[in-house]
């Protein structure tokens, strides 16, 4: 599609990973470049917000596209599916594809409800941006773990800092935490003793415009189509943010969807190979991402010392190999199909 250039250049060519401990003294940490290396160059960061813009821009006019609306019915009659919306007129169309994310209403009205396919992980998360914190450590992920909670900050442009919080859902207090004003109390209970810039971090909050906050889950599935309609993205097989490269992954199973479903002239064939080229694929990816998930907040303080000690290790290229190599790697002929 011709977007890597722009892709690159709002990008982050991110440089390290910093641990720290409650008093911000570095613990542990690696410098990025065995991914690079890893990836033979082909690693970026950048915001989600960022490729939907390039995404959209890129397909300058040439598709139609209803904002502020969702699908809220389908009825797939054979030839074709019936789709109604919650705002605009109903439709009638040839494919459904749904890409509508981990909460996908395009799967639930296809397949069923998201608790039959939904694997918790065992962790929340959250995150928000906001303008003028400091300090700023340019390209460097910052990181502060305590048992079970990890916080992170990145400097972006515009004078913007990104906050990241992961956390084992055991930490999450009870009750609903369905509201904004919950949710930041319940982030404020978590992080409140965590010591190192947390205070400060969680004061400014209540500055920021959105918070997200959601489950750490995978959608595992055995069939991502059924009739007219199919899945992709985490809508069909979310590794989610454990594997580090659900972008990737989203973007690969659409252009393989795209590629075989070519001229149309044979929908089930097409949705048949689309599943038979990716599932096993995407199988192994979500087996990996739940492996590291059991790693990525160590539940005591020994396991965190362990977990510093081995990023420490990551500078050393064959053990970078050992451990993140094979996970980086992608074991698949992705076929070019001209489009
Ligand atoms: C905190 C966090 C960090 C992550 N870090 C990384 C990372 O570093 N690298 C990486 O590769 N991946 C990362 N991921 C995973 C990555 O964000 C996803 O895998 C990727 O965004 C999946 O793309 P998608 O298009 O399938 O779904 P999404 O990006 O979720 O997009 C779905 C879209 O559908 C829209 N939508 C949802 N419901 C409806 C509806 N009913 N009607 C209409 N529209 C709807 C949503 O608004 C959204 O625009 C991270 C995820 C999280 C949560």
């Amino acid at each position: 599609m011709g977007l890597l250039p722009r892709l690159r250049g709002a990008g982050y060519q991110v440089r390290g990973v910093r641990f720290v401990d409650r008093e911000g003294r570095t613990s542990g940490g690696f410098p990025v470049d065995g991914f690079e290396r890893l990836t033979h160059g082909r690693f970026t960061s950048l915001r989600r917000s960022d490729l939907a813009a390039a995404l959209y821009e890129a397909l300058d006019g040439q598709v139609e596209t209803l904002f502020g609306d969702s699908i809220a019915t389908l009825e797939d009659v054979g030839d074709r599916v019936r789709v109604g919306f919650t705002h605009a007129a109903p439709r009638e169309a040839d494919l459904v594809i749904g890409a509508d994310g981990l909460h996908s209403r395009v799967r639930h009205l296809a397949f069923g409800p998201e608790a039959a396919f939904e694997v918790r992980l065992g962790y929340h998360v959250a995150a928000f941006e906001v303008e003028g914190y400091r300090p700023r450590d340019e390209l460097v992920y910052v990181s502060h773990g305590v048992p079970g909670r990890q916080v992170s900050r990145f400097a972006m442009r515009g004078d913007r800092t990104l906050f990241l919080f992961v956390f084992r859902d055991e930490y999450l207090p009870a009750g609903s935490v369905a509201s904004l004003p919950e949710r930041r109390a319940a982030l404020a209970r978590v992080f409140g003793g965590a010591g190192w810039e947390c205070p400060r971090i969680l004061a400014l909050m209540a500055e920021a415009d959105e918070l997200y906050f959601d489950r750490v889950s995978q959608i595992r599935m055995n069939r991502w189509t059924a009739g007219r309609t199919a899945l992709v993205g985490d809508a069909a097989a979310c590794v989610s943010l454990m594997a580090g490269e659900g972008t990737g992954l989203a973007m690969a199973e659409a252009y393989v969807l795209a590629g075989e479903l070519g001229d149309g002239a044979d929908h089930r064939a097409a949705l048949a190979r689309y599943e038979a080229r990716l599932q096993p694929f995407l199988a192994r990816k979500q087996a990996s991402a739940a492996r590291f998930a059991s790693s990525f907040a160590p539940k005591s303080a020994l396991g965190l010392g362990f977990r510093n000690v081995v990023t420490r290790l990551l500078r050393i290229p064959r053990v970078a190999e050992y451990f993140i190599g094979r996970d980086l790697r992608d074991d698949i002929t992705i076929p070019h199909y001209g489009l």
